[in-house]
């Protein structure tokens, strides 16, 4: 299934003159900051763009990115799935100045050297597209854990016994 076709830098300008496409699977173990935040590294983001130059003589791609992380439950703390899917609209600029004068309906990328790596740019997208809380569907959530993480609601409250100071309290020093 997977493919070698995704290269590992691209120059969005010869993509978008040439009206190329892109399309391939990229490991997401591959994508060290968005690792760090999720519960596991297995899986693949897919990818598909489709370049152009717009009327404005933009740099554009649209397409997709469909992947399935592991994300911790924020209820029992074990992984749950999350499945994301996200529709892109790129245009790649030159500098963070150029990246301000970019109509709303896209996603600045800006280019390096007029190179884009793929790998760090499907990052931040997905990074983008993650939810900010996770949890389980409901009674989905992992048993044990979750009554682990609820125990110190149900421990009995010690206001009832007898604070050890105030019957030491009762007990005046005796002189001798
Ligand atoms: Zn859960």
């Amino acid at each position: 299934m997977l493919n070698d076709s995704l290269p590992k830098y691209f120059d969005p300008r010869k993509y978008a003159h040439h009206e190329s496409a892109i399309e391939g699977y990229l490991p997401l173990n591959q994508l060290k900051e968005l690792c760090a935040v999720l519960a596991s590294d297995e899986g693949d983001a897919f990818i598909h763009l489709d370049f152009r130059v717009d009327e404005d003589r933009r740099y554009i791609a649209t397409g997709s990115l469909k992947t399935v992380v592991q994300v911790v439950c924020q209820r029992c703390m074990d992984s749950v799935s999350q499945e994301l899917a996200v529709d892109l609209s790129l245009a790649f600029v030159y500098d963070e100045e150029h990246a301000k004068n970019i109509p709303s309906d896209y996603d600045p990328v800006v280019m390096t050297d007029g190179e884009v790596i793929l790998a760090d740019m499907v990052e931040q997208e997905i990074i983008l597209a993650l939810p900010i809380v996770a949890y389980h569907e409901e009674s989905g959530c992992n048993p044990t854990a979750v009554k682990y993480a609820s125990s110190t609601d149900d421990a009995p409250d010690d206001e009832q016994k007898p604070n050890p100071f105030s019957i030491l309290a009762n007990f005046k020093p005796s002189k001798s």
